[in-house]
């Protein structure tokens, strides 16, 4: 199979037609820009991600079409955390030298269907080869819902605590297929006041500690037995002698929501929970500073379990 050559005319040819379209977009690939329409008086949302092979990917364990998949669905799990719907993407890639053509769409197709399933247009992009690694950066632009994005600051003390899915142990492949909660986020905009909401993408007590921090110092309390273990928290804790509680709290890439309301809306949550949306209540918003857990006795201890940080990790590099 014949190596990309930089400027290959080809390459986006390959991809332009089949690349998903939507009716915001007024210009797609193959113009210097592309051009958009949003909705009058929308806040534009716009995220930005990059994966970098060797730092949020290796070659030996993931597909070109799961890095394609994964470098959109992070974008999108970013829109999905401001209740926002997503409308356009553009993708910058820096392929190896020796990367085909093949190669190269089979990314792009990785990609592509996640855009489709969601209603986003992949509207341009850059295209590089050098003699590194792969890298690909994704820009999704989104608009607010007519309640407005839903940002990390708005927690107050007495809210409910929720996630939207079990947690813990992606490593073990989960991280490369993440279905972002787009959908899950707009239902629950619809129903209730969300007052801070994140993505699950450094671990709970990490990106927890986020929306404690924004909201002006507040703390929270875990009740640990409310805490959904996946599965796969339990295989890794089996392999590595740690809590499978511990793996729920501190591993990246759960890519679920977490989100405070109010406790009235809360209890209007459980009782009806939107279609399709899994929610599970796992502690309460505190005046008092710092994350604690609640162990099924009562007891009350800090918890010692941080989030991944990237920046943590010596030598290679890191994501803010
Ligand atoms: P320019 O030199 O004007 O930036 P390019 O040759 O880089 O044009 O790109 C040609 C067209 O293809 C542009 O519309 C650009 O947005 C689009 N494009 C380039 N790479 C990609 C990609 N990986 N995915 C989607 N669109 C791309
Ligand atoms: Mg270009």
């Amino acid at each position: 199979m014949a190596e990309i050559r930089l400027g290959e005319f080809d390459l986006i040819e390959r991809i332009r037609a089949g690349s998903a379209s939507n009716d915001r977009v007024l210009i797609g690939i193959g113009d210097d820009c592309a051009a958009l329409r949003f909705r009058a008086g929308a806040e534009v949302l716009v995220t930005t991600d990059m994966l970098m092979e060797g730092r949020h990917f290796l070659r030996d364990r993931a597909t070109l079409p799961e890095i394609g998949y994964k470098a959109l669905a992070v974008n999108l799990s970013d829109i999905a955390a401001m209740a926002g719907q997503p409308i356009a993407a553009v993708v910058a890639v820096a392929l190896p030298k020796g990367e085909t053509l093949d190669g190269f769409v089979g990314l792009h197709n990785g990609m592509n269907a996640l855009a489709k399933r969601f209603g986003v247009a992949l509207v341009g992009g850059d295209t590089n080869a050098w003699d590194g690694p792969l890298i690909i950066s994704i820009t999704v632009m989104g608009e607010s819902t007519g309640r407005g994005p839903v940002r990390r600051s708005g927690a107050k003390p007495g809210d409910a605590l929720f996630v939207t899915g079990p947690l813990g142990g992606s490593l073990l492949g989960r991280h490369l297929r993440p279905l972002p909660r787009i959908e899950e986020a707009l239902a629950l905009h619809r129903e209730v006041d969300l007052h801070a909401m994140i993505d699950l993408s450094d671990g709970l007590a990490g990106d927890l500690g986020h929306i404690l921090a924004e909201s002006g110092g507040l703390g929270a309390i875990l009740n640990a037995d409310a805490i959904p273990i996946h599965p796969d928290a339990h295989r890794v804790a089996k392999q590595d002698g740690t809590s499978p509680l511990d793996h729920a709290l501190g591993d990246g890439e759960d890519f679920e929501l977490c989100f405070t309301v109010s406790p009235a809306d809360a209890d209007r949550l459980l009782a009806s929970p939107p279609p399709g949306v899994s929610l599970y209540r796992i502690g309460s918003i505190e005046a008092e500073p710092g994350i604690r857990l609640r162990d099924p006795d009562g007891r009350v201890a800090p918890c010692s379990v941080g989030g991944f940080d990237h920046l943590a990790q010596p030598k290679s590099g890191g994501n803010l």
